[in-house]
C-alpha cells in the first residue's frame, strides 16, 4: 500500500489533547498557560461532551457541612472500589480534592452555597466520617449541573489561555514510531472528511467512556470508546475492562440518569410492597451504599417478585417527602427529567428506575503523572510509553478500583488532568524538537478508511453497533455467569468478524455521519471485546464484578488488575499496587454496609 504522508497535510503542535471533556481540557488549560502550542480535538463542541451532564457533584473533604478529612475520603474510595484500586493514586487523588476544588471556586464555576458563604456539600453514596459509621456531606454542587458549570468554567479559561480547538475533528488513530513513542495523531474532520496529521511531543488521550457499548446506558451517543480502540489497535493493552458500573438510578425504560444526588438530600428506593428495602441490605448507610451494592439489591427485589410496574421489572425513586421547594432549589433538573421520560411529577409520585450502564472503571493503564505504562517482565514493572499520556473516564490509573464512588469521577477528571499537565510542562516540552514523522505515518488510519469505502460486504453499520449493544446487555449484565459470559464471548467474536465486512449501501452517497460511525464502530468492538473476555476470565466477585458461580471476593488468587491486548486476544494481569504514599495500607476486609 502507498505510503500516504505526502498526501495529507500535516500540523505540528507542542501537545494535542484527544478529547475536550472535563479531563481535556483541564489538561489543556495547564498546558496553554505556560506558552504551550496546545491542540484539543473533539467529535463535539466542547461543552457539549459527557462532562457536561454530569449531575450530581465532585468529591472534596472541605468539611464545610460537619468534620471530615481526605484519609477518610481515601480510606471510602480504597472500599467502594472492593480493594482493587492502587492505593498510591488513591492517596493522591484524595489529599488533592480540596486544593482543585477551590482553584476550580477560584476560576469562577458557580458552587451551590451555605448561608455562610461557603460551598454547599451533599452526602454520596459510600462517603462516610469515621472509616464507615455514618454518612458525611462531601459532594461539592452546583444544584444537579456540576459537570455543566465545570465544563463551561474550563472552557472559559481555555478560550482566554488561547488554547487551539479543533471542533468536530475525529482522531483516528495513533502514530507510532519505530521505537514505539507515539508522535501524534491522524484525525479527520467531520464535515469534509478531510484527513491530517497533527504531530505532537505529546499526545493525551481523554476520549471520555464507552457506555454505549450496552443498550441501555446513561452515556451520551458520542461515548463510543474511540480512546480504548485507538489504544488497543496501537499494541496497547487495557486494563480491569471487566469493571462497569450500574447507576441503581436511570429511568425505567429510557436510560436517563437520576443523580445519586436525590439519595442524598433524603430521596428513597422502595419496592412494590412500598417498602425501604434498602434497610435490610444496608442497614448503616441504607440507600447511600456505594452503587454495585445498590444496584445488586434492586436487582434481588426484582428477582424476588417485589418490582414494580405491569411486568414488575423496576423499582420507585420516592422523593416526595423532600418537599417541593427543595426539589426546586437543589435538584432543578430532576423534575423535568421526571416530567419528559417518565411522565410524572416527581414532587408527587415517585420516579420507576432500573440499574443501567454509567460507568466504565477500567481504561488505558497510567501512573499517577498520567503517562501511559505496559508492565513488562515477570515483576510486571511499568515501562512509560514515550509521549502518550490519558486522563480521565478512558485511562486507568486505578482510583476506582472494582467500583467508583459517585463524584469521584469528576475528581478524578480535574487532579489527573492538572498533574499531567505539570508532569508534561515539567518535562521541559517545550525546548524538545518534534521526532521526525516515518514515512508512513498515517498509513494505518488511511487504510482503515479505504477498507470501508471499497468493502463490498453485506453488513450494515447499525445493524452490527445494535447486535453489539444487545450481547453485552444479554452477557454482561448486573449478575453474570460463566455460562453467560463464554457465550458472551463467543457472540462477541462472532460480531468482530461480521464487522469486517460492513460497508455503505450506496457509495455514491455517503454522509460523513455515516462514515464517522462506521469508524466507531471500530472502538466500540475493541472495547466490547476487552470487557467481555477479561470478565469471563475473572473467576470471583468484586466490586461491580458479579460473578454468581464464583460469588465471593478471593483475594488469594484475584487481588490483581486484568490487561487485555486486542492482538492475539491475551489476557495478563499485574499486582495492585497496596502500599500508599505516605501512610499505611489499608488492608481488604469484607464489605459491609
Ligand atoms: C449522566 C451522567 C452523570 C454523571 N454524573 C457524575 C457526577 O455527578 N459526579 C461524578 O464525579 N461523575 C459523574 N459522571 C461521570 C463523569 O461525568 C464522567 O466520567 C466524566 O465526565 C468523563 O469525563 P472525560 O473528560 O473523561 O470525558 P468526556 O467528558 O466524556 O469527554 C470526552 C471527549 O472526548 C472527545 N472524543 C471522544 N472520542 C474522540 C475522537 N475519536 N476524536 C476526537 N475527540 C474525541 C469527545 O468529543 C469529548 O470532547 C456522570 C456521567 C454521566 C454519563
Amino acid at each position: 500500500m502507498a505510503a500516504y504522508k505526502s498526501a495529507i497535510p500535516t500540523r505540528r503542535f507542542d501537545a494535542v489533547i484527544v478529547g475536550a471533556g472535563g479531563s481535556g481540557m483541564r489538561a489543556s488549560l495547564q498546558l496553554a498557560e505556560a506558552g504551550l502550542n496546545v491542540a484539543v480535538l473533539s467529535k463535539v463542541f466542547p461543552t457539549r461532551s459527557h462532562t457536561v451532564a454530569a449531575q450530581g457533584g465532585i468529591g472534596a473533604s472541605l468539611g464545610n457541612m460537619a468534620e471530615d478529612n481526605w484519609f477518610w475520603h481515601m480510606f471510602d474510595t480504597v472500599k467502594g472500589g472492593d480493594y482493587l484500586g492502587d492505593q498510591d493514586a488513591i492517596e493522591f487523588m484524595c489529599r488533592e480534592a480540596p486544593k482543585v476544588v477551590y482553584e476550580l471556586e477560584h476560576f469562577g464555576m458557580p458552587f451551590d452555597r451555605n448561608p455562610d458563604g461557603t460551598i454547599y456539600q451533599r452526602p454520596f453514596g459510600g462517603h462516610t466520617a469515621h472509616f464507615g459509621e455514618k454518612p458525611v456531606q462531601r459532594a461539592c454542587a452546583a444544584a444537579d449541573r456540576t459537570g455543566h458549570a465545570l465544563l463551561h468554567t474550563l472552557y472559559q479559561r481555555n478560550v482566554r489561555a488561547r488554547t487551539h480547538f479543533f471542533v468536530e475533528w475525529m482522531a483516528l488513530d495513533l502514530i507510532r514510531d519505530a521505537d514505539g513513542d507515539v508522535i501524534g495523531v491522524v484525525a479527520l474532520e467531520m464535515e469534509t472528511g478531510e484527513c491530517m496529521i497533527l504531530e505532537a511531543k505529546t499526545t493525551v488521550m481523554a476520549t471520555g467512556g464507552a457506555g454505549r457499548i450496552f443498550a441501555a446506558s446513561t452515556n451520551a451517543f458520542i461515548n463510543t470508546g474511540d480512546g480504548m480502540g485507538m489504544a488497543a489497535r496501537a499494541g496497547l493493552p487495557l486494563q480491569d475492562m471487566e469493571f462497569w458500573q450500574f447507576h441503581p438510578t436511570g429511568v425505567a425504560g429510557a436510560g436517563v440518569l437520576i443523580t445519586e444526588g436525590v439519595r442524598g438530600e433524603g430521596g428513597i428506593l422502595i419496592n412494590s410492597e412500598g417498602e425501604r428495602f434498602m434497610e435490610r441490605y444496608a442497614p448503616t448507610l441504607k440507600d447511600l451504599a456505594p452503587r454495585d451494592f445498590v444496584s445488586r439489591s434492586m436487582d434481588q427485589e426484582i428477582k424476588e417478585g417485589r418490582g414494580c410496574g405491569p411486568n414488575k421489572d423496576h423499582v420507585m425513586l420516592d422523593l416526595r417527602h423532600i418537599g417541593a421547594d427543595t426539589i426546586a432549589k437543589r435538584l432543578p433538573s430532576i423534575l423535568e427529567i421526571g416530567h419528559k421520560f417518565a411522565n410524572v411529577d416527581a414532587t408527587k409520585e415517585p420516579i420507576p428506575v432500573v440499574p443501567t450502564i454509567h460507568y466504565q472503571m477500567g481504561g488505558i493503564p497510567t501512573n499517577i503523572h498520567g503517562q501511559v505504562v505496559t508492565p513488562t517482565g515477570p515483576e510486571k514493572s511499568a515501562k512509560v510509553v514515550n509521549g502518550l499520556y490519558a486522563i480521565g473516564e478512558c485511562a486507568c490509573v486505578s482510583v476506582h478500583g472494582a467500583n467508583r464512588l459517585g463524584t469521584n469521577s469528576l475528581l478524578d477528571l480535574v487532579v489527573f488532568g492538572r498533574a499531567a499537565g505539570n508532569h508534561i510542562v515539567g518535562s521541559g516540552l517545550k525546548a524538545k524538537e518534534n521526532k521526525p514523522l516515518p514515512a508512513d505515518a498515517a498509513d494505518f488510519a488511511m487504510n482503515r478508511l479505504a477498507r470501508l469505502e471499497n468493502s463490498t460486504g453485506t453488513e450494515t453499520v447499525q445493524g452490527v453497533a445494535n447486535d453489539i449493544r444487545a450481547t453485552m446487555q444479554k452477557y454482561c449484565g448486573v449478575f453474570r455467569t460463566d455460562e453467560m459470559l463464554n457465550k458472551g464471548v463467543e457472540e462477541i467474536m462472532k460480531l468482530d468478524e461480521r464487522r469486517k465486512h460492513v460497508s455503505f449501501k450506496d457509495k455514491s452517497m455517503v454522509f460523513n455521519t455515516a462514515r464517522v460511525e462506521a469508524l466507531e464502530l471500530d472502538n466500540l468492538i475493541e472495547t466490547a471485546k476487552a470487557t467481555i473476555v477479561s470478565a469471563a476470565a475473572r473467576k470471583e466477585s468484586r466490586g461491580a464484578h458479579a460473578q454468581d458461580d464464583h460469588p465471593t471476593r478471593d483475594d488469594d488468587n484475584w487481588m490483581k488488575h486484568t490487561l487485555w491486548y486486542s492482538e492475539g486476544n491475551r489476557l495478563d494481569y499485574k499486582p495492585v499496587v497496596t502500599k500508599p504514599l505516605t501512610v499505611d495500607t489499608f488492608k481488604p476486609k469484607p464489605r459491609t454496609f
